[in-house]
């Protein structure tokens, strides 16, 4: 009989992971922001592991490309309707290992469905081109090949939605996967790792190896980012990590696909319908906790009513932080706990450095100090202007409002940032909605609707110091496979050369 007391989530995390105890260890303890309490203790991979796990990836590409593309997707169909069967039971664990509302788990499930049918209708439309030849009876053509083994590094705030994103459409184009998930969130990949399984455990096309993940930090992430066996790196998480991973990846002329960090604004024009515009604040800079790379961190006011939204938003945020943060699993919550304290330091040392300049500070302290887990006020920060500080991304819920001018002046300060992910304007002008599209240098410019909680639709990424990634919709899938150009000529003449070019002997 075991003695060890039984913890608080232990039947959510074995109901997902029937063979926990394959992956035991020392290395890594889990735990849940929630309260701190265990979850589960694990073995690092090894070096040679994350090698071996490779070579297994390299025989799984052998077969898998060769199994027709809508066959392929017949698989990520099925992994779909086993994350319907479920989905309720996913985005629990999602809520305990890292934090967000139960609600908003709920929404992270609902797009690992979402993209695995975007997939499988994607697996019938992996098109080329034909192209006009400048020769007789000659055809060109673009073939789209699988590429081979992905690497898929993910961050601990979407544990799940990320890797869908790019599995289900790599899977799809013909391409096994190799998962090192965040150090943070580990169980939930192994969860979505048994799912996939079970999946393929009754898909005769579906080699061993198709599908694995790495458990571990950045020394394992490693080895998938310099092995030259693996073509695709798609890497998801702090810019600083991806300087590092899309240096190395370059030096051996492998591809990364990077999902970084984000420094997003709400521009409020005076036009604005401020029954549209306030609730898109909100849940932009406080959803997730402020962590999303998405979130809402500088709302841009125009100086008309700048002094109104900012009391308007000090309002909520109070009565936010006095009763709506607590137990995300708890109905009636809207902000869960931090991931962790090095999350609160970082958001108290950037709190320190606004305090400097700031007109005012609402909120911000820690809360419900008692939990175990690392729960804040949400912050709002009134500034006279855009100082060094709000520059950076703080993943945390602090948001800056700042003042403007001009529309001119508007967008100069929404794009002065280094990074460029997100972006939105509220106004009922057409022209200056057209204007923002236009010059706001974002991979995302969203009018009318807050900068988080994008449809995976459409591609998703952004530029500057958020990577230049794209992934999830759109023809997102492209990067999972490779472009070959093909000339055949079917005549019986002597060949004719490109260009016009006489060879003659
Ligand atoms: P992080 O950078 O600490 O870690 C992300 C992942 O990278 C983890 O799996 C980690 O182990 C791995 N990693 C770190 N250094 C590595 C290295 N040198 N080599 C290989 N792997 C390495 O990020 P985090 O704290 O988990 O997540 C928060 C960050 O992620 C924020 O900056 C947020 O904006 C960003 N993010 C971006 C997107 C996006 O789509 N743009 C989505 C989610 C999160």
């Amino acid at each position: 009989m075991s003695t060890t007391p039984k913890t608080r989530f232990e039947d959510d995390v074995r109901r997902l992971i029937p063979a926990l105890d394959e992956y035991r260890g020392s290395d890594l303890l889990v735990t849940s922001p929630i309260d701190g309490s265990e979850l589960a203790t694990l073995r690092n991979d090894t070096v040679v592991g994350v090698t071996q796990k490779i070579d297994r990836a390299m025989v799984a590409f052998r077969s898998w490309r060769e199994v027709p593309a809508p066959r392929r997707g017949e698989l990520v169909r099925r992994l779909g309707e086993a994350l319907r069967q479920n989905k309720e039971a996913l985005a629990r664990l999602v809520t305990i290992e890292c934090g967000k509302i139960l609600e908003e788990g709920r929404g992270e499930v609902q797009e690992m469905i979402d993209i695995c049918d975007f997939a499988v209708g994607l697996s019938r439309q992996l098109y080329g081109l034909t192209i006009a030849s400048e020769r007789p009876n000659h055809v060109m053509q673009e073939n789209w090949l699988p590429l081979g083994p992905v690497a898929i590094i993910s961050a601990f705030n979407f544990p799940v939605a990320v890797w869908s994103w790019n599995a289900a459409l790599a899977l799809v184009c013909g391409d096994p996967c190799l998962w090192k998930p965040s150090h943070s969130t580990p169980l939930t990949a192994l969860a979505v790792q048994s799912l996939f399984e079970e999946v393929a455990e009754g898909f005769a096309d579906a080699p061993k190896g198709l599908s694995q993940v790495v458990i571990g930090t950045h020394e394992q992430g490693n080895v998938l980012v310099e092995d030259h066996r693996v073509p695709l790196v798609s890497a998801t998480g702090s810019t600083r990590m991806g300087r590092i991973v899309g240096q190395k990846i370059a030096a051996r002329f492998g591809r990364a696909l990077l999902e970084l960090g984000g420094n997003n604004a709400i521009i409020v024009t005076p036009s604005a319908d401020l029954g549209v515009a306030i609730p898109s604040i909100l849940f932009g800079s406080v959803g997730t906790a402020g962590q999303r790379c998405t979130t809402t961190r500088r709302v841009i006011a125009h100086r008309s009513h700048f002094d109104q939204i900012f009391e308007t938003l000090k309002k909520v945020y109070l009565q936010i932080g006095d009763s709506k943060v607590g137990d995300p699993l708890a109905q009636g919550t809207l902000v869960g706990p931090l991931i962790n304290k090095q999350a609160f330091d970082d958001m108290q040392a950037a709190l320190d450095k606004a305090r400097r300049d700031a007109i005012e500070v609402v909120g911000g302290t820690r809360t419900l100090t008692e939990s175990g887990g690392w729960y804040v006020k949400p912050a709002l920060v009134k500034m006279r202007r855009q100082t060094e500080i709000v520059h950076d991304e703080t993943f945390a819920p602090l948001t800056y409002v700042l003042p403007y001018d001009s529309l001119e002046e508007a967008l100069e300060i929404h794009n002065d940032v280094p990074q460029g992910l997100s972006s939105a304007i509220m106004t009922t002008d057409v022209r200056e909605a057209e204007a923002f599209k236009r010059f706001s240098d974002c991979g995302i410019a969203n009018v009318n609707i807050g900068t988080s909680g994008a449809e995976i639709g459409g591609a998703f990424g952004g530029e500057k110091e958020t990577g230049g990634g794209r992934e999830s919709g759109s023809d997102s899938w492209r990067a999972y496979m490779r472009r070959q150009t093909s000339t055949t000529y079917f005549g019986s003449e002597k060949p004719s050369l490109a260009q016009g070019i006489k060879f003659e002997l």
